[in-house]
């Protein structure tokens, strides 16, 4: 199929410009090394800086992680609230919520804090996630051990828990000057965190936080443009990444690496269907509302292909005689929960001839019908076709989905993205993202200012999103 993933040797390319740390077994994860072949090479470098941070953070995960004394001592810590100042290892719990674009966006942001506070990430792995994801740090695990302290309390944790940070800030419990501080807190990060979980992006909440072992905790957004504009992180964060752009781009690529079982999915669909193609398109369509019209999304996407050229027109007075045969032009690969647009665009390739004689033939992995992201095996064929999409060469998704942004940030494009459907066709059906960053779905609030603010007005590289107006993203 002409892939270039014969031999395995650990060039600059493979280990993606220093990006990932060389010393792993390859056979424990086969796509580290082999996602190279598939994905384009992609044109941004990380910066040494975050390179040799990361390097510096397996160290960490190596000294501090679950097994380790210096673990054990922590745990310790944690259950009898007694803080040991002298303690060199602290953690950051992350807890799953929703479906798996927004996990994986939760844990980027929750990795860059820990990078940033030298804290370790350990995620708290229910059955649904088991097998998705390779370790991402040589020699260390990253999932919360079963016997960790509140391991069957986790799930419970919500907006209104007792030692929500946001609680007890409200209640003056903790705050800077405060000596007796809890061994943990928990932290509510997601889209509709109030007032009071937002200082958590306060400069001077961070430096009480740096004296607390343990952080719990659980988002289903994007938050880490919030640490843009606060002094605490700007110097570092500069280093880190000169180009905002590329912050889920590197990070993401780091730490997502599909299981080999995953990953034996991927490869045998993209050898089967979309290898032999002169060129690859995704298409991404998510329909959140059940009451849009079927015909409306379709006239959407078949407007927007059209009118960028991404797909050609097809002549309908006349009818293809034979189907295609090997000499395929573009290949299309549909994402989406429902069969019905992946039908209805093969069937119109399939009947009649283009008005360029391009031949396009059209595929759909999976029609899973309904999320159901507490199912193991639905993960894993979301996260396979995730990852197909970030193999296209062109990308098409569907605004406010975290499922497009995580395959526009790991296949490094902008994608041209199909705005949403309200009762009628938006004008213009879709447009071209301003950068490949993911959207923040909730606006970033800026603590010196005690209120949300026009994310454009604090730094110049955050912008209110393409797709969600009052969300912002990196660019
Ligand atoms: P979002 O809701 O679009 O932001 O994306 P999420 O990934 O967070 O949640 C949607 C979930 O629905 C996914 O994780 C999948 O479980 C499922 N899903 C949605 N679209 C697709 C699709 O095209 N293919 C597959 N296999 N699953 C999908």
């Amino acid at each position: 199929v002409g892939l270039k993933h014969d031999s395995y040797q650990l060039t600059g390319d493979k280990l993606l410009d220093g990006l990932l740390a060389p010393n792993f077994t390859k056979s424990s994860c086969l796509s580290r090394y082999q996602s190279i072949s598939y994905r384009k090479s992609s044109p941004h470098k990380p910066s040494l800086y975050l390179v040799s941070k990361l390097r510096d953070h397996e160290k960490l995960h190596k000294s501090c992680g679950p097994g380790t004394e210096a673990y054990k001592r922590s745990i310790k810590q944690l259950t009898s609230g007694q803080i040991d100042s002298s303690s060199e290892c602290r953690y950051v719990v992350w807890v799953a919520c929703c479906g798996l674009g927004n996990r994986i966006l939760s844990i980027t942001s929750a990795f860059l804090y820990a990078v940033l506070t030298n804290r370790v990430l350990l995620i708290n792995e229910e059955s649904d996630m088991s097998d998705l994801f390779c370790e991402p740090f040589p020699d260390a695990s990253w999932i919360l051990p079963k016997d960790f302290p509140f391991k069957n309390q986790l799930y419970r944790f919500k907006k209104h828990c007792p030692r929500r940070c946001g609680n007890m800030l409200k209640n003056n419990v903790i705050n800077a000057s405060t000596e007796l501080l809890p061994s943990f807190l928990y932290f509510y990060l997601s889209h509709d965190y109030d007032h009071y979980d937002k200082h958590f992006f306060c400069d001077q909440n961070q430096i009480v936080l740096r004296k607390i072992p343990w952080l719990i905790m659980k988002s289903d957004v994007y938050f880490l443009p919030s640490f843009f504009p606060m002094s605490s992180f700007e110097e570092e964060l500069d280093k880190l990444f000169p180009d905002r752009e590329t912050v889920f781009h590197h990070l993401g690529r780091y730490l997502f690496h599909p299981s080999n079982e995953v990953w034996k999915l991927i490869t045998t669909y993209y050898k089967n269907y979309l290898a032999e193609a002169e060129e690859r398109i995704g298409i991404q369509i998510r329909v959140f509302d059940h009451k849009t019209s079927f015909q409306n999304v379709m006239d959407q996407i078949l407007t927007c292909t059209r009118k960028e050229k991404l797909l050609p027109e097809v002549n309908v007075d006349k009818s293809l005689s034979a189907p295609y045969g090997k000499n395929i032009s573009k290949a299309v690969l549909i994402t989406s929960l429902i069969p019905d647009y992946y039908e209805e665009m093969k069937h119109m390739y399939l009947k009649h001839p283009t008005l360029n004689g391009e031949v396009i033939a059209v595929y759909q992995p999976s029609h899973e019908v309904k999320q159901k992201s507490k199912n193991n095996m639905h993960n894993k064929k979301a996260w396979a076709e995730i990852n197909l999409l970030s193999m296209t060469d062109v990308l098409v998704t569907t605004g406010w989905s975290t499922f497009g942004y995580v395959a526009q940030g790991l296949g490094g494009k902008r994608p041209w993205i199909l705005y949403k459907i309200d009762r009628t066709i938006p004008d213009p059906v879709c447009g071209r993202g301003i950068s490949m960053e993911p959207c923040v779905h909730a606006p970033v609030y800026d603590c010196k200012a005690e209120g949300v603010v026009h994310a454009a007005t604090v730094v110049p590289y955050l912008r209110h999103c393409e797709d969600v107006s009052w969300g912002t993203k990196l660019f």
